[in-house]
């Protein structure tokens, strides 16, 4: 488990705030209430984040935020020092940030940016910047927030890498570069990314109101005036993946089923309305198949419909592991799925099915010692003819299927 230290003198605020972190995030903290306790655990632990005080008995002049920073532990500065000026220079070091602290709302503020530095992680942030300088300072701040980092030079750059690294999350571009400008390449993403998928940020120059207007119709989701703060920068890159985390949080749970995390019915109708479009150009075959676990009714009636439940979502993993990714695995309802199986030869689908019922016949589901429930599946399956509309695929699947339990249930039924 990673661990966050806690440098506080006071001791009902470092308490406080340890329990809190503990309770709500998943870190072991650690507190010291000086500057020579916080040494001891530096030099025991490597810290996630460390959150100090600046005005400790043994250091009272924020002595121990180089300490930290020198040992490449990333901190946030705790403050009840408003002074101007303290807190710019403090700002100038490379800190995460500098929070007031006492109130509720301090501590809840503390906690909500541990939680989005730890989600921060996953997210690749993709700076475009001609000026070599400014890229490694965002560059910099951006690490400093646990963003990964890429950097390029240029417009063509950026769309070479957008096209190579799956899963960017967001894009940062300058306004004037060379060949390609901002506004250029904001326009070039979004003809194949939309904001669901992608946010973009533009870094525009105080007197381009007009290009900022711009920016925003052209599809940026956010812009950054220079020169900004590095307060400023955080918060508006924070907001926007937050933003985008969201919708796809949203997106997701609208196109999968709640107990297995399978697509759902919608979601598979609308993904194969629109594969259907692309495959009359691209001439791809696909199979579907039916699948349904046989005397299912049985397991419920003997183990209860909890345990039920969980076998749905064991086979679910099931179905998932032995697919490839784009194929369609969905649940249709109770104990029934549908799968698709995109860009497939005819005659491979009986041989990949039969491989998914023997995996399913294989498959032992430990209740506990004495129950260990064994199930089978029957599926019916069905090429798709380009003349045939999806409907009739689908019929003919679930007729297959009918005959596949008429015909004594394990087996695969493909006309
Ligand atoms: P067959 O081999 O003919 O498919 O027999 P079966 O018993 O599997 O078929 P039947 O359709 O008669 O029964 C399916 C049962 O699945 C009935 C229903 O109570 C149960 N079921 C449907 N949805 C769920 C669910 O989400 N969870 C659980 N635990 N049971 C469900
Ligand atoms: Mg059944
Ligand atoms: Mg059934």
């Amino acid at each position: 488990m990673k661990r966050i230290l806690i440098v506080e003198d006071s001791k009902t605020l470092a308490k406080l705030l340890a329990k809190k972190i503990e309770s709500s995030l998943e870190y072991r903290v650690d507190v010291a209430y000086n500057f020579s306790e916080a040494k001891l655990f530096l030099k025991k632990y490597t810290y996630f984040v460390a959150l100090l005080d600046i005005n400790l008995p043994d250091a009272p002049n924020g002595e121990i935020v180089d300490y930290v920073l020198n040992k490449g532990i990333r901190a946030i500065v705790l403050s009840g020092n408003i002074d101007k000026n303290f807190r710019k220079k403090m700002l100038e070091k490379n800190i995460i940030d500098y929070v007031n602290k006492g109130g509720v709302n301090d501590i809840n503020y503390i906690i909500h940016t541990l939680s989005r530095l730890e989600k921060n992680q996953n997210h690749k942030v993709l700076v475009v910047d001609d000026s070599m300088v400014f890229r490694n300072q965002m560059k910099t701040m951006l690490e400093n927030l646990f963003y990964e980092v890429i950097t390029v030079a240029h417009g063509e750059e950026a769309l070479g890498m957008l096209n190579s690294h799956l899963n960017i999350s967001m894009v940062i571009t300058d306004y004037y570069m060379p060949v390609m400008n901002g506004l250029e390449l904001t326009n070039e993403i979004r003809k194949n990314y939309n904001k669901t998928e992608l946010c973009i940020i533009a870094i525009s120059s105080n007197n381009d109101e007009e290009i900022n207007a711009l920016f925003l119709k052209q599809g940026a989701n956010d812009y950054i005036k220079k020169p900004f703060s590095k307060e400023e920068f955080s918060c508006r890159i924070n907001n926007s993946i937050e933003a985008l985390e969201n919708i796809q949080f949203i997106t997701n749970h609208a196109n999968r089923d709640f107990l297995t995390g399978l697509y759902n019915r919608r979601y598979f109708f609308e993904n194969m309305n629109e594969y259907m479009q692309d495959i009359s150009t691209s001439g791809e075959k696909f199979a579907i198949a039916m699948l349904d676990i046989d005397f299912f009714k049985k397991i419920n009636d003997t183990y209860g419909h909890d345990v039920g439940d969980r076998v749905i979502i064991a086979i679910s993993e099931v179905l998932r592991a032995n697919t490839n990714y784009r194929d369609i695995v969905a649940r249709f309802g109770g104990e029934e799925f549908c799968i698709v199986l995109k860009n497939i030869n005819q005659y491979s689908v009986p041989e990949i099915l039969e491989g998914l019922r023997k995996e399913v016949e294989d498959f032992v589901f430990v209740l506990d010692e004495a129950n260990k429930i064994r199930f089978t599946i029957s599926i019916g399956a069905s090429y798709h003819d380009s003349s045939d509309t999806l409907e009739e695929t689908i019929n003919q699947a679930d007729m297959n299927l009918y005959n596949a339990k008429q015909s004594g249930r394990n087996q695969v039924n493909f006309g």
